[in-house]
């Protein structure tokens, strides 16, 4: 089957003829492999050889840089130069604590970072693309990657090229190649050999990687991989590294750098006025400006929304729901029209044929699914089964749908599969149970040509070698479409002239039980070997199938949530209007009323259609140009949309939608490519979960910027009352505030990216796109907490100064208090403005408990442990004074949750 190898290439071979400019027999035989293909070990040998197939990827920033990056930011450069001034006070201790701190900061946000950057690392991988290519004289499946030169690679409209190929044979095929020539327009792909000279545009008989098929079908054989081809020369890449942001946390950054050199500017003034006016010494102050820098700047939030962001993008591809693109995260949250395909993502796309209808007579057809057992009765008699002898039109009808389709059946230890088209697959079954297998079939009528089946033409046909008519058309599709092509009609007494409307009916009758109809026809053609469309005319009408494809049960229900959540769900099919008002009515699509076509569409004017398509829900025999203009006249009326799509021709609407969602199984690469999410199981109840962790995700961001802002400015509102008003010493040292925001950043706070999603979650509208992350409510609750926290731990402060007790065990007992205040308010956080007061909701957030009880045993630590007190000057204290710390918590969380149901009580 193959050559020696070694002769392989013009990878490493130069001079040679090039692969355009040869025949594509020659260039088999150069490449050494024949019609089968590889075998397998031949493919190893020259894996070993040429290596995978892929381009280097942009080199990602090693560890060590993205440590040192940790280091870019102003409040490391507040802390190191703190650590020289201490040291040159000779303040070791302090100078050591500083250092440590900022190194601990650093490993904390590194720690971080990488955790995020393997999740998406991980997600990436899950879109990896597949390519088919002949092995072993067989089709096979493989990862793209593992292509070799001499692969023979099959691709249809829709599909990347995987390496450069020579094309051997083609279809109606034409690539869009703007990535690598610029040409906007697809150019026709052919197999003839072109001149030796011609440059890149012009190698019709070449497709090169990288590039997409826009339609029809081709078969090449691979001459180059990896960074050999064409594409190498141009990019070291084509998965590109995308940084782990949405406009949000853009935002919060922005926000948060703002508000660090504001904070700077705040300590210049603290430090004149306790300096100057208040007569602090000069050290004591630099520190307490110090502190306030740490206190306040709130340099955790990035990381810790980044790895909200990345562990909720997780659990969403857990859910099959993969983000290609990130900002996609919040927009789910604001969706308000989702606008889904019908075949296979709200049914099951297990397809049956149950029904035949004839000219004369109807039958139907038991046994369901793939498994092709299953009889053919006369309709109205269905326990006797007929005699295909005494219905010879029916063997007709079955072998007709056999030779125009592609599918083949499959069986793997007793079970039944379908490669290609379920509904293809339902008449080769129908066949099958009329006795015939795809195999026997083609070899007696082989197959001469083929015109594919696309969306766009709801018709395929294909050209077959009967041994005793010659060349026949088989032709199978939409019933208008087919019925338009056909002037005669089979029955018993042979063929006579069509009667069209009674065909219409028997359409309408199948389509209003909701089955999906397939009209099949047939025709002799003398004297061609090849298919025209304009000569598929003059057809026999054999007669029509009824297929049922099932909905899928979750897609009810995700239906149901949708609309509790506010989210309207409209169904966009190629298929029958009747089909698709009866499929609507079953899982509660529509009004069950009226069904839009995409022909009426395009009769309506502008305004009329931008009305009826945001009023109905069901849009039929409708093509990819028509979901482009409901997207456009949905988003007239700032309606937020996700809509899906497969084919490459459904590229621009998912482009154009907010959110284009793409079919992990069914939808081709040039789709997967424009949308912004895939589908991994093609589930519309996917979408609906989606959108539920979308949700989740802003909440849970929310709430972590609403924990974090009001501790931060806690400690903050400590040292500037202390500096400005209140005492003459401070209530809590700048060591001791390094350590409170360093063991709650890593508890705390991190905890919250855990949170569940919440049951009203869905029950609730979708958030208006654009609405302020901190609603004036929001900031005013940041401001209150911050004071409350602030206050409790000063007046215990000054409480345990005026009875005596010891700066250090004052301070321990502020700094306890402080820290017993987060702890509760975390528990006020998890709920925005729901009650907390509840212990199912309060024991759900296992990671919350967990950090609690972390974080109390650091501060048992910080405060019992005798190298602990000489670090930080902490002193032992009673339980009684414990009491009173945990206290003045709860205290928080019962005046904020006091609030909580003020504000909730002022809404109803
Ligand atoms: P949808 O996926 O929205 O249900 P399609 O675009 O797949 O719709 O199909 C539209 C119509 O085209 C179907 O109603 C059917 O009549 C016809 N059709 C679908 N698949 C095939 C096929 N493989 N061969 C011929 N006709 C088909
Ligand atoms: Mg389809």
């Amino acid at each position: 089957m193959v050559k020696e190898t070694q002769t392989i290439g013009k990878q490493n071979n130069r001079g040679a003829v090039p692969w355009h400019a040869m025949t594509d027999d020659e260039v088999l035989s150069s490449l050494g492999v024949d019609d089968g293909g590889l075998t397998e070990d031949e493919a190893a040998r020259r894996t070993e050889k040429y290596g995978p197939n892929k381009l280097a990827e942009k080199k990602q920033a090693g560890p060590l840089k993205r440590l040192f990056r940790q280091f870019q930011n102003v409040l490391i450069y507040v802390l190191l130069a703190a650590a020289v001034f201490t040291a040159l006070l000779g303040q070791w201790v302090d100078t050591a604590v500083i250092v440590a701190v900022v190194i601990i900061n650093a490993i904390i946000g590194f720690v971080q970072e990488g955790k995020a950057e393997k999740a998406m690392e991980a997600i990436r991988g899950m879109l990896s693309p597949k390519a088919t290519a002949l092995r072993e004289g067989g089709q096979r499946e493989l990862p793209a990657e593992e292509l070799v030169p001499g692969d023979i690679v099959l691709l249809g409209s829709g599909d990347r090229v995987p390496a450069d190929m020579r094309i051997i044979f083609s279809r109606n095929a034409q690539a869009d190649e703007a990535m690598l020539t610029g040409e906007s327009e697809p150019v026709d792909k052919r197999v003839d050999p072109v001149d030796e000279d011609a440059p890149i545009c012009d190698r019709e008989n070449m497709a090169f990687s990288g590039t997409v098929l826009t339609s029809g079908r081709l078969r090449g054989v691979v001459t180059a991989t990896g960074e050999h081809a064409e594409i190498g020369r141009i990019s070291e890449m084509v998965s590109k590294v995308e940084d782990i942001t949405t406009p949000l946390v853009r935002k919060m950054d922005r926000f948060g750098r703002g508000l660090s050199v504001f904070i700077v500017l705040l300590s210049a003034v603290i430090f004149v006025i306790g300096y100057f006016l208040r007569g602090f010494g000069f050290t004591e102050m630099v520190m307490a400006v110090v502190s306030l820098a740490v206190a306040a700047i709130p340099q955790g939030l990035p990381a810790i929304m980044t790895v909200t962001l990345a562990l909720g993008v997780q659990r969403m591809a857990r859910r099959n729901a993969i983000i290609r693109r990130l900002p996609a995260v919040e927009t789910l949250g604001s969706v308000t029209v989702i606008c889904t395909d019908k075949t296979g993502t709200l049914t099951r796309n297990e397809m049956t044929v149950v029904k035949i209808a004839v000219a004369d007579r109807m039958y139907s057809v038991s046994g369901i699914g793939y498994t092709p057992e299953g009889q053919i009765t006369v309709e109205g008699d269905e326990k006797s089964k007929i005699s295909l002898e005494e219905h010879p039109w029916i063997t007709e009808l079955a072998r007709t749908g056999l030779l125009a389709s592609e599918a083949r059946l499959r069986e793997d230890n007793g079970s039944w599969t379908i490669d290609g088209m379920p509904t293809e697959g339902s008449i080769v079954v129908l066949a099958r149970k009329a006795g015939m297998t795809r195999t026997d079939e083609q070899e007696k009528r082989p197959r001469l040509d083929l015109l594919p089946f696309e969306s766009d033409r709801r018709y395929m046909a294909t050209l077959n070698k009967d041994p005793d008519a010659g060349p026949i058309l088989c032709v199978k599709g939409a019933p208008e479409r087919v019925l338009d092509m056909c002037t005669r009609q089979r029955s018993k007494q042979g063929d006579t002239p069509i009667d069209r409307n009674a065909w219409i009916e028997r359409q309408e009758k199948l389509a209003g039980t909701g089955h999906r109809v397939l009209a099949l026809a047939t025709r002799p053609m003398n004297g061609t070997e090849s298919i025209q469309e304009q000569d598929i005319t003059d057809l026999t009408l054999l007669g029509l199938v009824g297929i049922i494809d099932p909905p899928r049960e979750e897609a009810v229900d995700a239906i149901k949530t949708c609309r509790k959540a506010g989210i309207r769900v409209k169904m966009v099919t190629g298929d029958h209007a009747l089909t698709a008002r009866s499929i609507g009515d079953s899982m509660g699509i529509g009004d069950g009323e009226h069904v839009l076509t995409g022909k009426d569409l395009e009769q309506m004017d502008q305004e009329e259609m931008v009305r009826q398509v945001n009023q109905h829900d069901i849009f039929a025999r409708s093509s990819p140009e028509h979901k482009l203009r409901m997207i456009e006249a949905l988003q007239s009326k700032e309606q937020i949309v996700a809509m899906t799509g497969d084919g490459v021709n459904d590229a621009p609407a998912l482009k154009r939608a907010d959110v284009g969602v793409s079919m992990g199984i069914k939808g081709s690469e040039a789709a997967k490519e424009a949308s912004e999410m895939v589908l991994a199981d093609d589930n519309f109840a996917t979408i609906e979960r989606a959108v539920e962790e979308g949700r989740t995700i802003y909440d849970n961001l929310v709430k972590v910027i609403l924990f974090v802002l009001p501790t931060n400015g806690a400690e903050a509102l400590m040292i500037i009352s202390a500096v400005i008003v209140l005492f003459e010493v401070m209530p809590i040292t700048p060591l001791q505030i390094l350590w409170v925001n360093m063991v709650t950043a890593v508890t705390l706070a991190v905890s919250l990216a855990f949170e569940p999603p919440q049951a009203w979650i869905m029950r609730r509208p979708p958030r208006p796109p654009g609405e302020p992350i901190i609603s004036p409510y929001l900031f005013w609750r940041i401001i209150f907490v911050a004071v409350l926290i602030a206050t409790s731990s000063i007046l215990l402060f000054n409480y345990m100064r005026a009875a005596g007790a010891s700066l250090e065990a004052a301070r321990t007992v502020a700094v306890n208090t402080l820290v017993a205040g987060q702890m509760f308010y975390l528990f006020n956080s998890r709920f925005i403005e729901q009650s907390s007061l509840n212990l199912q909701r309060l024991l759900a957030n296992k990671k919350a408990l967990v950090s609690v009880v972390v974080l109390a045993a650091l501060q048992f630590a910080f405060t019992y442990l005798a190298p602990m007190q000489q670090l930080f000057g902490t002193a032992s204290i009673s339980i009684f004074e414990w009491g009173w710390c945990i206290a003045a918590g709860a205290g928080v969380f019962l005046i904020v949750e006091t609030e909580k149901a003020i504000k909730r009580g002022m809404r109803t």
